[in-house]
């Protein structure tokens, strides 16, 4: 079984990162979907607030599951039996830190390998940090966030 990760913090998650996943859950038997607790950062959303976000825009995709994890990707997935890192790219200025993220995780495990994924050419521009932004001055957020979700995280955001 193909079982694979799509790691990110999704602080909180954008139409991106679901057409990402989408397209991870066509190719590969199970996607896990890791919701980073990265203490060297400070999220917006709590890790519980941003798994019950993904859990509720993902319902209905049977081979996704959402997870919280913090520590190293590397040993989470040699634990978990996952063979492989999925990844969105969205230009090229995304792909010296992924390039090097993907060398570190298969040097610590030489079985895991890293997939990327060009974003779809409608969502290249989107990331969390500039949804956040547009909320906070007052903008229309509903073109870049999942429907079923949008008026909780506008909530949360104002
Ligand atoms: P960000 O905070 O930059 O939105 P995350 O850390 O939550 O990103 O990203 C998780 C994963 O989703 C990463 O692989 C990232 O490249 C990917 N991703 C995020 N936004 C997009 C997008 N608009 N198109 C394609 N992939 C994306």
């Amino acid at each position: 079984m193909k079982k694979v990760i799509c790691p990110g913090s999704f602080d909180p998650v954008t139409v991106g990162h679901l057409d990402i996943i989408r397209r991870a859950s066509k190719m590969f038997d199970h996607v896990v979907v890791g919701v980073l607790n990265n203490v060297l950062k400070t999220p917006s959303f709590s890790t519980e607030e941003r798994i019950s976000l993904l859990e509720k825009s993902l319902s209905g995709l049977d081979n996704v599951e959402v997870v919280g994890f913090d520590g190293l990707l590397a040993q989470y997935a040699k634990d978990n039996d996952i063979t492989a890192i999925v990844k969105g790219l969205r230009a090229v200025s995304d792909f010296e830190y992924e390039f090097q993220q993907a060398l570190t995780n298969n040097k610590l495990n030489p079985e895991l390998e890293t997939v990327f994924l060009t974003s779809g050419s409608e969502y290249m521009y989107l990331s969390s940090s500039m949804v956040k932004q547009v909320a906070s001055l007052g903008g229309d957020i509903s073109a870049f966030v999942p429907e079923c979700v949008h008026d909780e995280i506008i909530k949360r955001l104002k």
